[in-house]
């Protein structure tokens, strides 16, 4: 059996509710074959920038521990994307979720298809201050999170439920 690795996530929802959206989620990521839950972080909403006449996001970093390869556990984070989208959602709706990989520990990729760590993941605050929460130690490209954090401007980034919004390690699920 291939040993496990830890990767971290981030998943960023606007459309429906986002909450629950978020919730099914990490239940059905935790619940793949190959992959268990460490941590995730508290829910953190995120003023929509650049495009303003849409709804705010709500974003969150999750850890995992897998023996999924990368590839795996992108087409798994793929088809969950799919399966809420479409489940949630009128046929034709915008997507009502997005699941980056951001790193996957000791692992570099470089494809169009599969970026790692992922490239914009120093520079944006929604996904640095719930990873900072998780994970300030881990060092990505030269520097921890908590660094990278405070470089970014997080200011948008506003933390609307501790961790007890969600509750993946109760029960028998692992
Ligand atoms: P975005 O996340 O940039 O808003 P999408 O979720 O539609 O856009 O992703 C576009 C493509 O990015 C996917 O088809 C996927 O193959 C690719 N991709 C490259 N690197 C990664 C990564 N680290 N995590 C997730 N998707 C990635
Ligand atoms: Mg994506």
């Amino acid at each position: 059996m291939t040993e496990a690795r830890a990767a971290y996530l981030s998943l960023g929802a606007n459309l429906g509710n986002r909450e629950e959206t978020l919730r099914e989620t990490v239940r059905r990521l935790a619940a793949a074959d190959g992959v268990k839950t460490l941590a995730v972080s508290s829910l953190y909403e995120t003023e929509p920038w650049g495009k303003k006449d849409q709804p705010s996001f709500l974003n969150i970093a999750v850890s995992l521990q897998t023996t999924l390869s990368p590839e795996e556990l992108l087409a798994l984070t793929q088809a969950v994307e799919t399966e809420l989208g479409r489940v949630r959602h009128e046929r034709w709706g915008p997507r009502t979720i997005d699941v980056d990989i951001l790193h996957v520990e000791g692992v570099e990729r470089n494809s169009p298809t599969l970026t790692l760590p992922h490239p914009y993941m120093t520079e944006r605050a929604f996904v640095l201050v719930p990873l900072a929460e998780i994970t300030p130690d881990l060092v990505v490209k030269g520097r921890t999170v908590e660094e990278w954090r405070k470089l970014a401007d997080d200011g948008g980034v506003i933390r609307v439920a501790g961790p007890e919004w969600i509750d993946v390690d109760g029960g028998a699920r692992f």
